[in-house]
């Protein structure tokens, strides 16, 4: 090992999981296809293989901490496809973020990305009160007209081309945040069958809020008693994804604490990427032995929404006799469905049978199955803010896998997505609903009495 040279499992204290798992990779190019950026270039050095290279050789020493080695570990994902089709279990998400921590830590990347990562996710992210008057202002924003103008007239790209290019990619902020509609303890009308945590979390707290709602809803609708501890900080998904770990296990070791105080049978997440980064807690903390016991009770109870009422046993109230019909009185009979799968569900959750079968309990809709539901859209946390023009065309390329089916509603199950596909259905103008995977269930099983 040359001298000088960082390595990777040497950062920061935190402990690279299975190092091992980098010579697993018998190079047998089967991640290859799966692989979104080597699809988009055709060149090994983006593709999980070539980024795996590149990893161990930084790592034994042999490659310093390149622009061309940072530009790679930026390209990707992080999207963990590869990971599903890797016959060697090779934990390439492990790998690839242990990478961006040192570039993070070293401060190697360019000012611009390294500015919009550290103000956006350590900064805004880091204080859920922070966060939401950064979200208060947005809605101004929005609701003076003035970001209206600026689309409609093209100004913004006077000021900053990127800034032109992103705005339509933030989402709409809600009217009332989750967090603040929500009592901290929600009682169902009949028995209790399970008490649940529930994350509010950070985008869907802001910009999903009726999402949050629909989830809860649902919960109470299941028997379940809905705790929703306050002061909860952000789960540290997105800090840990772009290479903040520091950041990432403050923010987890403050959920930790909170949520093992709340006793609960299971904690509920309807974030893809949170869910996947809070089943991570008991690993992120295995160097810790005060933390450790609680960070993998807490992951040991967190499931995805989909995955928890799977395993209760959830039935929607009407049977397959009865028409599903939407809050708004329109029946969903009918409807031709499909279903998106976020990359942090099946990829990273292995999440994909649960949410189907939960829409193939709604009667009369015409469940269809999207072709490459599993690829990514190309929101991919922040990546859509980065990597605007890669993102695009892979969202256009998600586009026209829904075109070729043509649904009447398309489902999913983590917000990133439901920005980046919205974004893609309006410019292509079509008319289709796009929605999250609670937000239909709870539609669908709502009593129509009340609607
Ligand atoms: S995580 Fe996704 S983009 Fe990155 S190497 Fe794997 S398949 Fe390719
Ligand atoms: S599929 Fe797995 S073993 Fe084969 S090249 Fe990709 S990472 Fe290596």
């Amino acid at each position: 090992m040359s001298s000088g040279q960082p390595t990777l499992s040497a950062f920061a204290g935190v402990d690279i999981p299975n190092y091992d798992v980098i010579t697993n990779c018998m190079h047998c190019a089967l991640c290859l296809p799966t692989c979104p950026t080597y699809v988009l270039t055709g060149l090994e050095k983006s593709s999980p293989r070539g980024r795996i290279r590149l990893i161990k050789a930084v790592a034994d020493g042999d490659l310093p901490i390149t622009d061309g080695f940072i530009r790679e570990m930026n390209f990707c994902l992080d999207c963990q496809a590869c990971e599903t089709a890797c016959p060697a279990g090779v934990k390439y998400g492990s790998l690839v973020e242990a990478a961006r921590a040192q570039i993070y830590q070293g401060r190697r990347e360019r000012w611009l990305s390294s500015t919009i990562k550290r103000t956006a996710l350590n900064w805004a992210f880091r204080n859920q009160e922070r966060l939401k008057s950064i979200a208060r202002f947005l809605r101004f924003y929005e609701r003076s007209g003035l970001k209206g103008f600026l689309l409609r007239t093209g100004l913004l790209k006077f000021v900053s081309r990127r800034l032109h290019d992103i705005q339509p990619l933030t989402p709409a902020i809600s009217k009332r945040f989750s967090s603040d509609s929500l009592a901290e303890v929600i009682h169902p009308v009949g028995d209790v069958h399970y008490r649940v945590g529930f994350l509010t979390g950070c985008i869907m707290d802001v910009a999903f809020s009726e999402v949050n709602l629909d989830t809860v809803r649902l919960l109470l609708h299941h028997g379940c008693e809905v705790v929703i501890p306050r002061d909860q900080a952000c789960c540290g998904s997105l800090q840990a994804h772009n290479g903040d770990m520091i950041a990432a296990r403050q923010m987890a070791r403050h959920n930790i604490q909170l949520f093992d105080r709340g006793d609960f049978d299971y904690i509920v997440m309807n974030s893809a990427g949170c869910g996947a980064f809070m089943k991570e807690y008991g690993h992120q903390f295995a160097d810790d032995p005060e933390l450790r016991p609680r960070a993998e009770r807490i992951s040991e109870k967190v499931r995805d929404i989909t995955e928890f009422l799977m395993e209760t046993g959830f039935r929607p109230r009407r049977t397959a006799s009865e028409k599903s019909v939407a809050p708004s009185g329109r029946s969903f009979d009918g409807k031709r469905v499909t279903y998106h799968d976020a990359c942090h569900l099946v990829h990273t959750q292995k999440i994909s049978q649960q949410p189907r079968q939960l829409l193939k309990m709604i009667p009369g809709i015409d469940l269809v199955e999207l072709p490459e539901s599993t690829w990514c859209c190309g929101s991919a946390g922040i990546y859509n803010i980065v990597h605007f023009a890669d993102a695009m065309k892979l969202l256009d390329r998600k586009i026209e896998n829904i075109k070729k089916i043509q649904p009447d509603i398309i489902v999913t199950g983590n917000p990133g997505c439901l920005v980046q596909i919205q974004h893609g259905l309006q410019k292509e103008g079509l008319a289709i609903d796009l929605q999250h995977t609670a937000t239909f269930l709870w539609r669908a099983c709502e009593d129509p009495q009340a609607a």
